[in-house]
């Protein structure tokens, strides 16, 4: 087997195995964001859903979509279109719940919500070394990705994950 010169891109088959990785490793994130956020809590709501109202929508990495990507093949579903009230494309039709919530992204996990409920210390540190953990493992998988808002994810676009990502069917 030849070795790899370190200016060689990679295949397509190392692409899509590196954005597997990374999915597995933000799941593993996702549960430590869990974990820090285990003694706080909200009324679930769904009012940090609705962006067009919020105007604050959860900023993702392209392994965050990923990690979306496969939930909704996992449940055999297409990548939902836009809604027309602004909400979040991955709530259910009443606009009440959010249908990916076991694989939501972390800023869907961190309550920047004033409806929050637990101790007033918040996990800001434990937060801030998962931001940077899933920043890290984002530029391992692709050196030039970058968060995008749920709401680009969902705008129609040739290539949601940079290089070499599979992209599920988008209307
Ligand atoms: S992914 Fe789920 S929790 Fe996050 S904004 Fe969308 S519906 Fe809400």
């Amino acid at each position: 087997m030849s070795a790899k010169l370190p200016d060689e891109k990679p295949s397509e088959a190392e692409l899509r195995l590196a954005w597997r990785r990374a999915a597995t490793e933000t799941r593993a994130v996702l549960r430590q964001a869990d974990a820090a956020w285990a003694r706080h809590s909200c009324p679930g709501s769904a009012e940090c859903c609705q962006l067009a109202v919020t105007k604050r929508p959860p900023w993702l990495w392209p392994s965050e979509w990923k990690v979306l990507e496969e939930r909704l093949a996992r449940d055999r579903r297409p990548v939902p279109p836009q809604r027309g009230d602004g909400a979040c494309p991955l709530l259910d039709a009443e606009g009440k719940r959010c249908t990916v919530y076991e694989d939501r992204p972390l800023g869907c996990r961190t309550f920047f919500c004033a409806r929050i409920v637990g101790p007033s210390k918040l996990p800001a540190e434990e937060t801030n070394a998962l931001l940077e953990r899933l920043k890290a493992l984002n530029l391992e998988a692709d050196d030039e990705a970058a968060p995008r808002s749920i709401t680009a994810w969902f705008s129609p676009h040739p290539d949601p994950l940079p290089r070499g990502g599979e992209g599920a069917t988008r209307r």
